[in-house]
């Protein structure tokens, strides 16, 4: 038997597959996606096995073929559906296959681990097997290959006796936390009476009340934290001896143990309806057609999601649900886990590498039917999908921008094919090209025009910042904004205020001269920061201290200009100085659980206005926000990308749908020096299709997306004549290899023309159908791949691009 085997090595002139024989020893349990070790040259080194044969190729002689050496998984961890996956990925974005199969298994396999075969059926396992188990029941795979006892073990793998698991070193070790629990011998009527009399105790009355609410659970001290117990309530009550603090060992799942209060479903709308039937059919017709769910926020697409996918469990099949990383919250899992219990699979950046790898093995396991992920859980091993979701499919975090580039939309729809299930692409504000598609019928438009309770959607004021500037207030706060922030705060209601991430870098800028520090290594100025009193590169990690000195003119007038958020946050607080800011950037929430942290503050009420970028614009919903403020509209209009519209378009909607969610009324105000353009405009309209029409008018004029797709290529060196040179080779590959129909653009230097002392060029190919094109993206990713092993000189294929800098 012959094994056609990917070696686990990243380079591009040993990525296909080389064949082995498989000896005998070997064949009883070897099978398609395991992970076998075998020699490679002089080397030993894993491989993938992708495929398995009687007979080699006829071009190979059997003689000159290597043996296998050892099998290193007991189940493959890739499904014959990932192999094929892996093949197409491969063609289609120019990858390497080993970078595709090494993002499909979870990073806990390069870590270390044992596998280890565990009882099953006590009675049914042979008794000089039964031996050699350890007192929990385990058996290393390696023993077990040792003694030869491999073969009786797989035949009992297979009828379920025996079960394999894998663990990883880092199991061993259960995390301790804080936890604190009332000290049983104490009177609590008394305790109570005695926290009641007196006014000043209350909060240690309220805190004590709830402890003995919660005898019988665990309550973690960071637990009370978030929920505004303070530190000294809690110190006051230890101190008396009332409660006391304890370590306790925390599980690895953290919604184990936890009981789940079932959800029902809610009585569908009219409209909800018409769009659940409608996917239910393809459902139940097992075809693949791909949906466009366009609906406003609180529309109700999440309770369709929901119920269809009941369905698709009905049938003994599974689902998929794809969100932004920003998106999976706790409330967000907590919907699914209210609906479907332990049948939930959660994968997302914030697990350790051992719960991410628990959750992926209950899918491949088959004890796990619905995963909720980002982007990358897109690879989930399901073997019988019926349905596959991706939520907010506008977001540009799909696109994974570091090699092996990909979109998770294009993975979804390829799965969806094979799968012959549907595919639900969910938005309020969906990219163009997902539209076009719905008009031209490629896709099925299902619309939710309304909110499910019929809140109205926020009024819109859309403030002109140059009138502003011309009648004397230079301030970044309108006079507009101002009143109506303090109105808020009089009435102690809720304000969240947001600054485009794009506009909030601050540098340093000579009043006389205009000199502008710049990185030494790139050709960007350098970012200020406060808390760090440094100027750093955003792009090679350069940093260096401020000067006093102006380095060109000697001025001593040299500053910080632009608006941090840091800064925002002071003059905020100048202004409103009664006002509690919770301030939320990358600065604030870099540790683990702050963004989750600062939210539950500001849902406590612990904060009056949030302030923050990117990160507020999505899942915040508290009944008391009643204003929205957006103090620089502009700053991603202005980018040199044809997307900076709908982004700009995205975002502002995004941004309004925070206010009035609930019974009080919401105001949005939209700060701009641009408020005729369109993006703008149809924002405050609440009109998708308008600004639909508008923009793809540009598009055509522009020839961009969606009238044509884009490939960037972008060519770096040190030295500028090489990347030159290169750039003149790649043009004129490309022009033999396309029709008159398409376009190719440049070479030019890179919006970012110069990274970490490297020199970029770009060359922008439009087209609409060229089935030659593939031809030379493969030569000129081969021929570059050596030219980069000589000579470090570096080609960058972006197929799809989402970003155009
Ligand atoms: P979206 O995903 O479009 O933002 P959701 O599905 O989250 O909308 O619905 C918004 C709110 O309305 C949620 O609290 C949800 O429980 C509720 N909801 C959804 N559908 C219904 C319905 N048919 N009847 C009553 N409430 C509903
Ligand atoms: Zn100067
Ligand atoms: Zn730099």
């Amino acid at each position: 038997m012959i094994a056609k085997v990917i070696v686990d090595i990243p380079s591009k002139s040993v990525d296909f597959t080389f064949d082995y024989i498989i000896p005998q020893r070997l064949q009883f349990m070897i099978a398609v996606g395991m992970r076998v070790i075998v020699p490679f040259g002089p080397r030993t080194v894993q491989g993938y096995v992708m495929q398995i044969s009687e007979e080699p190729d006829s071009s190979i002689e059997l003689s000159k073929l290597k043996e296998i050496k050892e099998i290193q998984d007991i189940k493959p961890e890739l499904t014959t559906e990932l192999i094929d996956l892996s093949a197409w990925f491969s063609k289609y974005f120019v990858t390497k296959r080993i970078s595709i199969l090494e993002i499909m298994l979870p990073s806990a396999l390069k870590a270390k681990y044992t596998k280890v075969f565990t009882i099953q059926d006590t009675e049914q396992v042979p008794s000089h097997l039964l031996a050699k188990f350890d007192s929990q029941g385990q058996y290393a795979y390696k023993e077990a290959q040792k003694n030869n006892d491999l073969e009786s073990l797989s035949q009992l793998l297979s009828i379920g006796v025996v079960a394999e698991q894998t663990i990883l070193s880092q199991n061993t070790k259960k995390k301790k936390q804080r936890a604190v629990k009332v000290v049983p011998e104490v009177d609590h009527e008394a305790v109570l009476n005695d926290l009641a009399s007196t006014k000043k105790l209350q909060k240690q009355h309220d805190l004590y009340a709830y402890l003995l609410e919660e005898q019988h659970h665990t309550v973690l001290l960071t637990e009370l934290e978030s929920m505004a117990f303070s530190k000294s309530s809690i110190d006051g009550l230890v101190n008396k001896g009332w409660i006391e603090k304890y370590d306790t060992v925390i599980s690895r799942d953290p919604f184990e143990a936890r009981v789940f209060e079932k959800e029902d479903n809610q009585q569908l709308t009219a409209d909800q309806q018409q769009a659940y039937n409608s996917i239910l059919e393809t459902i139940k017709a097992e075809k693949q057609q791909t949906y466009l769910l366009h609906g406003v926020t609180g529309s109700g697409k999440t309770e369709i999601y929901l119920q269809t996918i009941e369905e698709v469990l009905n049938k003994g099949q599974q689902a998929m649900m794809l969100v932004p990383e920003i998106a999976l919250t706790p409330q967000m899992v907590l919907r699914f886990k209210r609906r479907f219990g332990d049948d939930v699979a959660v994968l997302h950046s914030g697990l350790s590498k051992g719960e991410r790898y628990d959750e992926w093995q209950k899918i491949r396991d088959g004890q796990a039917s619905v995963s909720v992920g980002a982007r990358s859980s897109v690879f989930a091993p399901f073997k019988n999908l019926g349905m596959i979701i991706i939520d907010e499919e506008h977001e540009s975090s799909y696109k994974q921008e570091d090699y092996p580039r990909y979109h998770a939309k294009d993975i979804a729809e390829w799965r969806s094919q094979y799968h012959q299930c549907p595919l639900v692409l969910g938005s309020a504000t969906p990219s163009l090209e997902s539209y076009a598609r719905a008009e031209k019928g490629v896709y099925q438009l299902l619309s939710l025009p309304n909110r499910v309770n019929n809140q109205a959607l926020p009024e819109i004021d859309i403030v002109d910042m140059r009138k502003e500037l011309s009648e004397g207030n230079r301030s970044m706060f309108s006079e507009n904004l101002r009143s109506a922030i303090q109105q808020r705060l009089d009435n102690k209601e809720q304000i969240v205020l947001f600054l485009n991430r794009r506009g909030y870098a601050s540098f340093m800028l000579c009043r006389d001269c205009g000199h502008v520090p710049q990185c030494p290594n790139c050709d960007i100025s350098l970012t200020y920061h406060k808390s760090s009193d440094l100027l750093k590169c955003h792009y090679c990690g350069h940093q260096e201290q401020p000067t006093n000195q102006c380095p060109n003119c000697e001025s001593e007038h040299i500053r910080q200009v632009g608006t941090g958020t840091q800064r925002v946050e002071e003059l905020l607080q100048q202004v409103f100085s009664e006002a509690q800011i919770i301030r939320m950037d990358v600065d604030t929430t870099s540790r683990k659980g702050a963004h989750e942290k600062l939210l539950n503050d500001f849902g406590a009420g612990k904060g009056d206005i949030l302030l923050g970028t990117q990160m507020i614009a999505k899942g915040l919903d508290f009944p008391n926000i009643t204003l929205v403020g957006v103090l620089n509209a502009d700053t991603m209009l202005n980018l040199p990308d044809f997307r900076s519209s709908e982004r700009t378009y995205q975002l502002l909607t995004q941004v309004s749908g925070r206010a009035g969610r609930h019974e009080k009324e919401g105001q949005v105000i939209i700060q701009t020096y641009n408020p005729e353009h369109y993006a703008i405009k149809d924002v405050q309209a609440n009109d998708f299709t308008a600004f639909y029409y508008k923009e793809m008018n540009y598009r055509k004029l522009g020839k961009y997306p969606p009238y044509f797709f884009l490939i960037n290529f972008t060519i770096a060196h040190q030295n500028m004549k090489k990347v030159m040179e290169a750039s003149k080779h790649i043009h004129q590959i490309l022009l033999q290899h396309i029709s008159d129909k398409a376009f190719v653009l440049g070479p030019s230097p890179a919006a970012l023309s110069r990274i970490n002392n490297e020199y970029r060029f770009q060359i922008l190919v439009k087209y609409k159908n060229e089935p030659a094109l593939h031809e030379a993206l493969q030569y000129l990713d081969d021929y570059y791949h050596e030219q980069y092993i000589k000579d470090k000189l570096s080609l960058k294929i972006d197929i799809n691009p989402q970003m155009m800098m």
